[in-house]
């Protein structure tokens, strides 16, 4: 790489010496689930050796260790994203139910017949499938701002589609599918222009490139943890203080009150009102980990290193005419992750030639299923990369390519 030393990363990821049967592991399923460094591995290990206990609760000093370092965590992550501090940072399992927290929370007491949820073409299940049926049971319809040929936003599309009726809009930063950098900040003002909320799906953005949320005036802004280096099991949900303090809960039981009578219940204070029961502790802390990693990196590094690899991608697979690939032409900046179909192969049969490979990539719907009727396509494989990729993996990605094609031809 000519961005990061990329040999030096690589030892913080014991993962990638994995063999099989001789072939080293070429890992390049990134934008489903990124591996974890030791550093935050440690930071597990050391949370369950050295002061696991609940928080908020005990008076013990465990619990007052968790409790410090679990709240710390939401001011890391904060500080990650630039968003003002801890009451506007919720914990919560991943980057779909931050997305159903805003759906449920907001969506059900404040949608009606009448009103819009704008959508884009290239959604994610995660806020498609969501608003839909938010739409169904509230009488809100549901729009999408259409996509031209490149895999880009149609923005006249926009402009027309966000109009008065609209009540939220809700877009995603990074495609998971095309890798289309949206312009988010352009599409929150539209909504803002209407006096729309706007929630922005950073899931493919947070882990790749510099997130401001406050440069972009998200109203709410989502990602998972375990995509950037971070553990399974935590995802944030950003939202802008006002709006999170005039919300309803989502989810109701411990924790998440201040004083409970049998007549009924009043809530605690940001953000610990949204994160109801016990929380993911270990995982919180262990996302505050990632967030140092990545910065020790530096995010316009990770970003400039994920286009690197992904423009090097296209160009190899330039040199076949019987690849196809999906999203922003060449040259132009996108995330770190390239879809595409060999011709006469099926995504499915690739994944499969792949893993003798020792290539791990992703085949199937990437969860934008109406993206891909769109397409033409019913699957599509998809490479996807992260700090410590090479463009010598990408050369093997390419051999397992010219070996499918002879096999299957
Ligand atoms: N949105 C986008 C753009 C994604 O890529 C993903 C993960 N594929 C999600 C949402 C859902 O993330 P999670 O499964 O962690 O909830």
């Amino acid at each position: 790489s000519e961005v990061l030393d990329v040999e030096r990363i690589r030892e913080d990821f014991p993962v990638l010496e994995r063999e099989f049967d001789g072939t080293p592991l070429v890992y390049l399923d990134n934008a489903a689930t990124t591996q974890t460094p030791t550093q935050v591995i440690d930071a597990i290990r050391d949370y369950y050796l050295e002061y696991n206990a609940n928080v908020h609760r005990g008076l013990h000093q465990l619990s007052q260790e968790a409790s410090i370092a679990y709240e710390q965590a939401h001011d890391r992550v904060a500080e990650f994203i630039g968003a003002a501090g801890r009451e506007e940072i919720v914990f919560t399992k991943n980057t779909t139910e931050s997305e159903n927290l805003v759906a449920y929370a907001w969506g059900l007491r404040e949608l009606g017949p009448g009103d819009t949820v704008v959508l884009t073409e290239m959604e994610h299940h995660a806020s498609l499938v969501t608003w839909q049926q938010i739409g169904e049971r509230t009488g809100a319809d549901v729009e999408y701002i259409r996509i031209d040929e490149d895999g880009h936003l149609d923005m006249d599309h926009a402009r027309e589609v966000i109009d008065d009726d609209t009540a939220m809009l809700s877009a995603l930063h990074v495609s998971n599918t095309l890798g289309t950098i949206n312009p988010v900040a352009d599409l929150v003002d539209l909504a803002h222009d209407h006096d729309a909320l706007a929630f922005i799906d950073g899931a493919q953005a947070v882990p790749n490139r510099p997130v401001d949320v406050e440069a972009i005036d998200a109203d709410f802004y989502a990602f998972s943890g375990h995509k950037m280096a971070g553990p399974t099991g935590i995802g944030v949900l950003y939202g802008k203080q006002h709006l999170l303090d005039s919300m309803e809960p989502f989810l109701y039981g411990g924790d998440m009150i201040e004083k409970v009578t049998f007549e009924g219940s009043r809530w605690n204070e940001l953000p610990w009102k949204f994160e109801a029961g016990t929380p993911p502790i270990a995982q919180g802390i262990a996302l505050a980990e990632a967030c140092d990693y990545l910065e020790d990196i530096g995010m316009d590094r990770v970003a400039r290193h994920e286009n690197e690899l992904a423009q090097y991608t296209l160009e190899r697979f330039a040199e076949f005419d019987d690849i196809e690939v999906f999203g922003p032409p060449a040259g132009e900046e996108r995330g770190g992750l390239v879809s595409f179909n060999l011709e006469s192969v099926h995504a499915h049969d690739l994944s499969s030639i792949f893993n003798d490979y020792a290539v791990a990539i992703r085949a199937g719907d990437h969860c934008t299923q109406p993206l891909h009727d769109k397409l033409g396509v019913a699957a599509t494989a998809r490479a996807s990369f992260y700090v410590y990729n090479t463009r010598e993996e990408i050369d093997v990605l390419v051999e397992a390519i010219d070996d499918a094609r002879d096999l299957f031809a």
